[in-house]
């Protein structure tokens, strides 16, 4: 099967073509025919497409909004200059792959879309007030140009963390405020988690059950994940991807307090205290230069910038902190997993993270890990560490073309 993976956010769409199906999940055959990135719909879009292995083509193009941006994707694809493996008319896009941000409790696992559900994603537009909308705009888009008889599948960020018990997704505040507005914890990088755990299991040739791991998802947005006997126990991210670690522009844990202070003393209103944590905080509201960690480190060694050295020695403290009670939480773990574009590419981030945890059998193998970056996997901890230390790149659009298959076929999941 064709699947054409989608992600729009507010004025991006991001895809991939992926083919798939049944016996090539299991024999790990999956084959990624095209891919492109769309950014800022609504003005004069730049567009990257590529197909296969060719040079990526760009180009800019005044795109109205996600309906446009979708339909020049699928026009490209379908014509002969593409040259996508395979696809030459609309006929060849069998299934359509969406993620979606939030599911709240309605959605619990991948689902066929139909109306009911995309009544059901309209429902927690509350909760996801900047993601859920983006998320529906490409699939009103997906059923206007690809028609009602190609089935769709919408991939939640928040289903793998339904497992998470009361004692996890509960905050410590009058339990009617969940009761009436269903306010918690959800989580989310959810497929992500659950890919590379799934990868850890292959590599680490464990079942389900004994699959007892922290995963740490560090990119532009981080979480960490405490997944016991294969499943989501905790994990940082909260009601909104606000809460937890240090991210690029989010500034994770924080005093509740300090938006009252906010609003006193700066006169900001809720909405500008809001785009302070979400957009100007983190790495960037630390160092005052940037959210990213490739030019905080540059920084930090090249001019000895003392707010990136700082930026960055917060960053992975709070990483140490989650670990450190997850590993409580969790009676120990087997193994920790770094991925993400910092977790992937940054071997002196991991290193500062793991340095000084030796004593709780984390021991990282300084050539390993400094040789692991650029999309490898494997394994960075010495041979003796107690707490095997792994590098697994992510994958949530293989992921979601998987799970839109495995829909289709109405095949049961199993990982
Ligand atoms: P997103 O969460 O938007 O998908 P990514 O997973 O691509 O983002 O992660 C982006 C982050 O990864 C940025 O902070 C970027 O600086 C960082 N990153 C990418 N490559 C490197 C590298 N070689 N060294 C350090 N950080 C890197």
């Amino acid at each position: 099967m064709n699947v054409l993976v989608l992600n729009c956010g507010s004025s991006s769409l991001k895809f991939q073509i992926i083919e798939t199906d049944l016996d090539s999940i299991e024999k790990n055959a999956d084959q990624q025919k095209a891919k492109g990135l769309i950014e800022r719909i609504g003005s004069q879009a730049l567009i990257t497409l590529q197909a296969a292995d060719n040079p990526p083509i760009k180009s800019a193009l005044a795109l109205r909004d996600h309906r446009a941006a979708l339909d020049h994707v699928v026009r490209w694809m379908i014509s002969p200059e593409a040259q996508v493996p395979g696809i030459r008319s609309l006929a060849d896009i069998h299934a359509v792959g969406h993620r979606v941000v939030h599911g709240a409790e309605h959605f619990k696992k991948s689902v066929i879309i139909d109306d009911n559900v995309v009544r059901g994603i309209e429902d927690c537009i509350d909760l996801a007030p900047l993601h859920n909308p983006s998320n529906l705009k490409g699939i009103y888009a997906a059923r206007e140009l690809l028609g009602h008889g190609i089935p769709q599948v919408a991939v939640f960020d928040t289903s793998f963390h339904s497992t998470m018990p009361e004692t996890s997704y509960l905050y410590a505040i009058p339990y009617q405020m969940y009761r009436r507005h269903k306010i918690r914890r959800y989580g989310f990088h959810g497929t992500s988690h659950r890919y590379v755990s799934f990868r850890y299991r292959q590599l680490a040739e464990k079942d389900l059950e004994n699959t007892n791991i922290i995963t740490l998802h560090l990119g532009n947005g981080c979480s960490a994940c405490a997944i016991k006997r294969g499943s989501s126990l905790d994990t940082s991210m909260g009601l909104t991807p606000l809460e937890g670690l240090v991210m690029g522009t989010r500034g994770g844990d924080i005093d509740p307090s300090v938006i009252e202070l906010l609003y006193h003393k700066e006169a900001m209103s809720l909405a500008e205290i809001d785009a302070l944590l979400n957009k100007q905080s983190g790495l960037l509201g630390i160092s005052g230069l940037t959210n990213d960690m490739r030019d905080l480190i540059a920084e930090a060694q090249e001019h000895d910038d003392r707010r990136a050295k700082l930026a960055i020695d917060i960053f992975c403290l709070r990483v140490k902190k989650y670990i450190g009670a997850y590993l409580a939480e969790m009676s120990g773990a087997d193994a920790i997993v770094f991925t993400g574009g910092i977790g992937e590419n940054a071997p002196p981030i991991r290193e500062r993270i793991c340095r000084g945890l030796e004593w709780l059998g984390i021991e990282i193998d300084e050539q390993a890990n400094a040789a692991l970056f650029g999309g490898k996997e494997g394994e960075i901890g010495k041979p003796g560490s107690r707490v095997k230390l792994f590098v697994i790149p992510t994958n949530e659009e293989l992921l979601i073309a998987r799970d839109t298959v495995r829909s289709v076929r109405n095949a049961p999941r199993r990982w």
